[in-house]
């Protein structure tokens, strides 16, 4: 347990925590919507610090990552504990966790601790995931800081609700922001999350790009009847005209989970639709993800059409890359190597 880096004290005892988008009020003895952070006499405590549920060097494809350090291992890890409450959620065995649940279910490794076995394990770098990193902002802070200082590369996977203050905070030692822009509306987010002032996730992704020049890339799971041509058209353009049109996004594929069971999975049809969608809003990089030996999942230089990183589920093969340009024409592909 540490106290809250970004709170401020309110009369009658409550506070206001600022680690995430919901800035929620806790009265005495209460919790955040996330669970994980305690008023406690007055004082926000950050309940999760060091506290581990679940781990593995994962490919950084995994992530996924298409085009940051390709065919490196991460050290994966998550705590409990979401901000968000997503019908679909695909972990939510951990992330529906609260408070209670951290002491049966987690370990402990502290940030050193943390270092030390990614190296164990050969991995080139860490990924914060399986749940909300933003919410173990405290841990997350003091492990990247250790991160940047072994060489490794650091990464949030993240649904992109930190505040701006919270960015701020991790900014200097964060490399990589792979963010979900779920859909693209206001009853959208308040249906599938329940989360109001959706469109911040947008002006922070903005920001980790342009403020503290992280790698983006985004992700869209793709939910039948859920998701229309018009969300996708949305989150497409403001791909385009806001991030740039060499952001990778990955459109991936849906399966039943939690509260969408009726739901089937996306169809491959589907995807590949979503796929057009996005080349014709000027992406120049556009994955399918979860539908292992698709085409789609290679990247091919826009310019001379080589295929430069052919993929199959987890194995990758780099064919065409020099840097983060194409081998054959010259290209500027929005590689981080
Ligand atoms: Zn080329």
């Amino acid at each position: 347990m540490r106290e809250a880096l970004l709170y401020e004290k309110l009369p009658h005892s409550r506070v206001q925590c600022h680690t995430c988008q919901w800035r929620c009020k806790i009265g005495p003895g209460k919790y955040g919507v996330c669970g994980m952070y305690q008023n406690q006499d007055a004082t926000l405590f950050n309940l999760n610090y060091s506290l581990v549920s679940s781990v593995a060097a994962d490919p950084i494809e995994k992530k996924p990552l298409f085009h940051f350090f390709p065919g490196t291992l991460a050290f994966s890890l998550g705590t409990l504990g979401c901000n968000f409450h997503c019908q679909h959620c695909q972990n939510w065995e951990i992330s529906m966790a609260d408070g209670q649940t951290l002491t049966r279910s987690c370990r402990e490794m502290t940030p050193e601790a943390q270092i030390e076995l990614a190296r164990q394990y050969d991995c080139q770098g860490v990924a914060w995931t399986y749940n909300e990193p933003a919410i173990w902002l405290e841990y997350t802070l003091d492990s990247a800081k250790l991160a940047k200082k072994s060489h490794l590369y650091t990464v949030y996977v993240t649904n992109g609700y930190s505040t701006p203050e919270a960015l701020d905070a991790i900014g200097p030692y964060l490399d990589a922001w792979r963010v979900d822009i779920k859909g693209f509306s206001d009853h959208f987010y308040r249906d599938l999350a329940k989360v109001p002032h959706w469109r911040q996730i947008l002006a922070t992704a903005k920001r980790a790009k342009e403020k503290w020049n992280m790698h983006v890339e985004v992700v869209t799971n793709i939910i039948p009847t859920m998701n229309d041509d018009e969300q996708l058209t949305g989150i497409a353009r403001w791909i385009h005209d806001e991030l740039g049109e060499l952001t990778p996004w990955h459109v991936t594929r849906f399966y039943p989970h939690h509260q969408l069971m009726h739901l089937s999975p996306t169809p491959v049809a589907t995807l590949e639709r979503a796929c057009d969608i996005g080349r014709q809003a000027g992406l120049k990089f556009v994955y399918t993800g979860n539908v292992p030996g698709h085409s789609h999942e290679n990247t091919v230089c826009y310019n001379c059409g080589h295929l430069i990183v052919e993929r199959f589920g987890y194995q990758t093969t780099i064919l065409g890359l020099v840097g983060s340009r194409c081998k054959f024409c010259g290209a500027e592909l929005n590689f981080r190597t």
